[in-house]
């Protein structure tokens, strides 16, 4: 089966609600602590695994308590561990407060992450995999490595510009499609259509409650997302990425992928947390609702 395989980051996320947030040299108390699997390559690998895609995670956890929680999660939803070494380094933890406006405030420690090398990359059969799907909460040599490595063997690599990070001409160039959200293709390029001329051979933009669009040489294509109530946006563009991922990997055209994708994503906005929340694929909303 063709598969996919997902680069990127796994992180314990360290969840505490609190009345305020503490300025310098002040102490807050919140309310009890909830540690949840998340970093936006383990959540893009359970969503695509979610809606039926064979899926690999390519990533580095410690050998702690978190590590662990991170591959149990990663197993029952079916996402392969075959390739998540566990490095010397502590497990990935993203420390979050949540005040009760319901935003986020967000200190990522990579250390695992931090430790995935191109050398892992090239530790990875090639066979089978039809897509490559990166984030960048992992080094940037290794993505750019693993994005080459990917072209050779004929594999399509796809990027989720997230966080935003500077990549090389070679590497941009063979991004089929690149990922951003509005923020950061603005950050990018004038027009959405400007975006190919930073290299890439197709781009996407995701576009919130407005779904997709999809920008190719042929031109630009918007895609719709299913109108909801959303509970909690947490971990929508990780699901957006490995859903489309599934899809191209399944043989979809990017249009048809990127549709798929704004589906998923918005039925996982109306459930709390990130990978909670992605659906099945008989779950999936349809386009119109
Ligand atoms: P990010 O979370 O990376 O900023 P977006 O906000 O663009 O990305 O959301 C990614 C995808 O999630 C969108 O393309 C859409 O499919 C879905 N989505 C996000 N917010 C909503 C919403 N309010 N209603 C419906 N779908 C949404």
């Amino acid at each position: 089966m063709s598969s996919v395989l997902v680069l990127g980051s796994a992180n314990a996320d360290l969840v505490v609600e609190v009345s305020r947030r503490p300025g310098g040299g002040e102490t807050v108390l919140g309310g009890d602590t909830a540690v949840l699997p998340g970093g936006k390559g383990a959540n893009t690998a359970v969503a695509a695994a979610r809606v039926g895609a064979s899926v690999d995670l390519l990533g580095a956890v410690g050998s702690d308590q978190h590590g662990a929680l991170l591959r149990d999660s990663l197993t029952s939803s079916g996402v392969g561990t075959a390739f998540v070494r566990t490095s010397d380094r502590p497990t990935g933890i993203a420390y979050i407060t949540v005040t009760p406006d319901g935003e986020n405030a967000i200190v990522v420690a990579p250390g695992a992450n931090g430790d995935v090398a191109p050398s892992d990359v090239d530790a990875v059969p090639p066979a089978g995999f039809a897509v490559l799907v990166c984030s960048l909460e992992v080094p940037v040599p290794t993505v750019e490595h693993a994005v080459a490595w990917a072209a050779r063997h004929g594999i399509r690599p796809v990027l989720n510009l997230s966080p935003v990070a500077e990549l090389s001409a070679g590497t941009l160039a063979l991004l089929d499609p690149l990922i951003v959200n509005e923020h950061e293709a603005a950050q990018l390029a004038p027009t959405f259509e400007a975006l190919l001329d930073l290299g890439p051979r197709s781009a996407v933009v995701t576009l919130g409650a407005r779904g997709a669009a999809v920008v190719t040489p042929d031109g630009l294509t918007e895609v719709p997302a299913p109108a909801v109530t959303p509970v909690d946006t947490t971990g929508a563009g990780d699901a957006f990425a490995g859903a489309l991922a599934a899809r191209l990997a399944g043989g979809d055209d990017l249009v048809a992928a990127a549709g798929y994708a704004a589906r998923v994503a918005a039925t996982s906005v109306t459930k709390a947390g990130a990978q909670p929340s992605y659906p099945l694929a008989a779950d999936v909303l349809p386009a119109e609702v």
